[in-house]
């Protein structure tokens, strides 16, 4: 039987080319800033971004963490999407170890508009209310369905987030999906925001890693913080070079995965257990049932589909570089006559 992982766009496994960057890469030790392979990501990536530069961190939750524990003084709040992966699904680190109290805000799509964020500010003058000092948007929105965000939305956050002197970090994981599906370039995406994360171990087909990036200063102390949480990194040039691979090679391709969550989608339109199919605008697809979202889950994989339920009517399917066209093509068959 044919075996097909849609449960996340991290289940990708180096290709052979790729380890071969890795096994050949230079290294040195990174404490030192002596890793030649990881600086070059580094720079590779503060480029890709337009920022003054990039730290090359373990994780995506490393990379928020970080930048939460720079952006927000102990006791502030950070104002984010209600279904942030920042607030669902990172430990609360944001409290435990930054300090500081998420803020939710409701948006379609997991976009923050100004008229949901206005009425959380308006306290503030108030002496015995918390301050904000910073917010967190997440491009694409992966709790939303992988949406994306557009240039205006963009503007319109940014202004925001001059006018009440708030941090602006963006949770990129997936930022050039969005830049792929936006026709927006990776600077142009994040030219108002003072950081930016995105992962490599995600569509980019890298097997661990993130960048965290934004000005001189802020980089310089991210470093610092990184080392204090225990992530300073040695010979990890070894890693690094997936990263340079990755970038190189995997992000014009991310365009394919969009388009099979679109075939995936059409699928599901032409069965009536799907009662909703949201529109993918990228490489997630939520599929909404009357039936339990864990009985289907079960089905698909009786036919070897690997999918995850998100809540009790939900199901996601993540598209991503080691999901071939024909599995594609076997999904959507077993989404249209599924029962
Ligand atoms: C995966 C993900 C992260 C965290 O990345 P890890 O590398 O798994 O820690 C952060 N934000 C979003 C939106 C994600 O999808």
């Amino acid at each position: 039987m044919r075996r097909v992982d849609l449960r996340s766009d991290t289940l990708t496994k180096p290709s052979e080319a790729m380890r071969k960057a890795m096994l050949q890469a230079p290294v040195g030790d990174d404490v030192y800033l002596e890793d030649p392979t990881i600086l070059a990501l580094e720079e590779k990536a503060a480029d890709l971004l337009g920022m003054e530069s990039a730290l090359f961190v373990s994780s995506g939750t490393m990379g928020n963490l970080i930048a939460a524990y720079l952006h927000a003084p102990r006791g502030t709040e950070v104002l984010m999407h209600e279904r942030a992966h920042t607030y669902r699904t990172e430990l609360s680190g944001i409290s435990a170890v930054a300090g500081a109290k998420p803020l939710l805000a409701s948006g379609d799509r997991g976009i923050l508009k100004r008229e949901a964020l206005e009425p959380l500010m308006n306290k503030r003058a108030i002496y015995y209310m918390e301050r904000t000092s910073a917010i967190f948007i997440e491009n694409t929105h992966n709790f939303c369905g992988g949406s994306v965000w557009n240039a205006l939305e963009l503007v319109e956050i940014a202004d925001f987030a001059r006018e009440h002197k708030l941090a602006l970090h963006m949770d990129g994981a997936r930022l050039f999906n969005a830049s792929v599906a936006s026709g927006m370039s990776a600077k142009e995406i994040v030219k108002d925001c003072h950081s930016v994360t995105f992962c490599l171990s995600k569509g980019l087909g890298a097997p661990v890693g993130s960048i965290l990036a934004g000005d001189r200063d802020f980089v310089y102390e991210a470093r610092r913080t990184r080392k204090m949480l225990g992530g300073g990194m040695r010979q990890a040039g070894m890693l690094a070079a997936a990263g340079i691979y990755a970038l190189d090679h995997n992000i014009d391709r991310l365009a394919e995965d969009h388009q099979h969550a679109q075939f995936l989608a059409k699928a599901a339109k032409e069965n009536p257990i799907f009662t909703q199919v949201i529109e993918p605008e990228t490489n997630i697809l939520f599929l909404h049932t009357d039936r339990p979202a864990v009985q289907i889950v079960e089905k698909l994989a009786q036919r070897g589909i690997a999918v995850l339920s998100l809540d009790a009517h939900t199901i996601r399917f993540v598209t991503h570089l080691d999901v071939s066209t024909v599995d594609i093509n076997y999904v959507s068959e077993v989404l249209r006559e599924l029962k």
